[in-house]
């Protein structure tokens, strides 16, 4: 697949790491893996569901044709087994595909049927056999071309039910005693499909795996800072904002906090362009790490300035936060001769801290910030700053 430049995307996105790595065997790491799971069953639910309902109307259709063509000895045992084992299995599959909180197992569920269905046709030749009934076997290709194609199964569990629906056969034709020639006839068409049915299955993953990993690398770009990985500003704008409504529901405090490194036109004019960016990467790895929770989180601003936020947290944890970040950062003892603070990078930190107020905005925080920033400039550098909205400097 042609994917625009990857120069762009951050390095150390996962996407792109996987990308690189390649997925010949249809596993991504763990924690893509996962994420794989439920991007893939939502794109297919639909067709999922369909799959199913077209299984039962068709299975419902050939009860029809048994009623009506079959022998009586022969019939009433189809019949039990299309319509108390196979249909029955699928519906259950069909009503699990609305429970949302089946979605992590129906891979399993839809898998689960289909081979009841295989298996279950398997069962009807054989009650035909023992009656010597010659019924047509070729309803178990169907079968198997559907269990690869239709529901959406992902390789390895379509493959299993394929490959056990053909073991199965094979076991009921040898009892059954179908001459040995017919055998061989029927095992090489029915393995045909079965692998006919592995290679567009196996591609149809591959393809459904590239196309995730085309999504998630283009939402990195359009999401990410190239440089840091962290969000970017217009990433962080639009969270901010959800988040910034949500607090004012539900009255929670927020923190809102600008970062700026401190002399870093000095750094750069000293080390040179190339060694302030590794630098700043070093910065973003270190704030970074201080919001990994839901309704947390920090963004590269633009050029050496950093934004952060956090909710409904406490003034006195987020200030050990902030005070963890500046000395984190004193601590990557980065060489800074330049700076007049110390002789390594340092970063400077002001902290909005407020309860949202129904005539403030996201914008009035993020300037109160920028004043408390502002601020610990003043007294110096590689400090923290905090200021309440109304409380003077
Ligand atoms: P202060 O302590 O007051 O913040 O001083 P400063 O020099 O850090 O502030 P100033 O805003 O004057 O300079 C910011 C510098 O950051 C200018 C530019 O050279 C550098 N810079 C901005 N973006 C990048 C970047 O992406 N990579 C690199 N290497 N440098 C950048
Ligand atoms: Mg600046
Ligand atoms: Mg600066």
């Amino acid at each position: 697949m042609k994917l625009p430049n990857l120069d762009w995307v951050n390095q150390d996105s996962p996407y792109l790491r996987q990308h690189r790595a390649g997925f010949r065997l249809l596993s991504f790491d763990d924690e893509l893996e996962q994420a794989f799971s439920r991007y893939h069953i939502t794109a297919i639910l639909v067709r999922m569901r369909w799959a199913l309902l077209v299984a039962m109307l068709l299975m419902l259709l050939f009860a029809v044709l048994d009623a009506v063509s079959l022998p009586e000895s022969v019939r009433n045992r189809t019949l039990a087994i299309r319509l108390s084992v196979i249909v029955p299995t699928l519906l259950i599959a069909w009503l699990a595909t609305y429970q949302r909180r089946l979605r992590p197992y129906l891979q399993i569920i839809v898998g689960g049927a289909a081979l009841a269905g295989g298996l279950g046709v398997a069962g009807i030749i054989w009650v035909a056999r023992a009656h010597d009934f010659p019924l047509p076997y070729e309803g178990i290709i169907l079968v198997t071309v559907f269990f690869y194609f239709l529901p959406g199964l992902r390789f390895v569990t379509a493959a299993l039910c394929g490959w056990l629906t053909f073991f199965a056969y094979l076991l009921v034709e040898v009892l059954s005693g179908l001459p040995g020639e017919l055998l061989l006839y029927n095992a090489v068409f029915l393995a045909s499909a079965n692998l006919i049915g592995c290679f567009g299955c196996y591609f149809l993953e591959y393809a459904s795996r590239q196309n995730f990993l085309a999504q998630g690398l283009l939402q990195d770009m359009a999401e990410k800072d190239f440089l840091t990985g962290l969000l970017n500003r217009r990433a962080f704008s639009e969270r901010a904002e959800r988040t910034w409504r949500q607090a004012q529901r539900e009255r929670q405090a927020l923190a809102l906090v600008m970062m700026d490194v401190d002399y870093f036109k000095r750094y750069n004019d000293h080390y040179g362009h190339a060694a302030g960016d590794e630098a700043l990467r070093a910065v973003g790895q270190v704030i970074g790490r201080q919001a990994r929770r839901p309704l947390e989180m920090t963004a590269r601003y633009g050029g050496e300035e950093f934004v952060g936020l956090w909710y409904g947290i406490e003034e006195s944890q987020v200030m050990q936060i902030l005070e963890d970040i500046r000395s984190e950062i004193e601590a990557l003892a980065l060489p800074h001769v330049q700076s007049e603070a110390t002789g390594v990078v340092t970063i400077s930190i002001g902290l909005a801290y407020l309860l949202p107020q129904p005539h403030q905005d996201l914008e009035d925080a993020l300037r109160l910030a920028d004043v408390a920033l502002y601020l610990a400039k003043e007294q110096g550098r590689n400090r923290v700053v905090s200021k309440r909205p109304g409380c003077p400097a």
